[in-house]
């Protein structure tokens, strides 16, 4: 099992994948309380210097 789809990649919360919404960019999971906040953005940042937004809810 892949960890990463089961946190959000902003601030490594335990989520449920199948309710969370997914940053489609990095293709990871982000809790409603950090999605389009600036700790995604910054996180987003350290993993992808090109920005988009967009999210897959519902997991996949
Ligand atoms: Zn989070």
């Amino acid at each position: 099992m892949n960890d990463f789809s089961k946190k959000c990649f902003v601030c490594q919360r335990p989520i449920d994948p199948s309710t969370t919404c997914k940053n489609t960019e990095v293709n990871l999971p982000v809790c409603d309380h950090c999605k389009g906040t600036q700790a995604e953005q910054d996180a987003l940042n350290e993993m992808n210097d090109s920005l988009s937004d967009g999210w897959f809810c519902g997991g996949m």
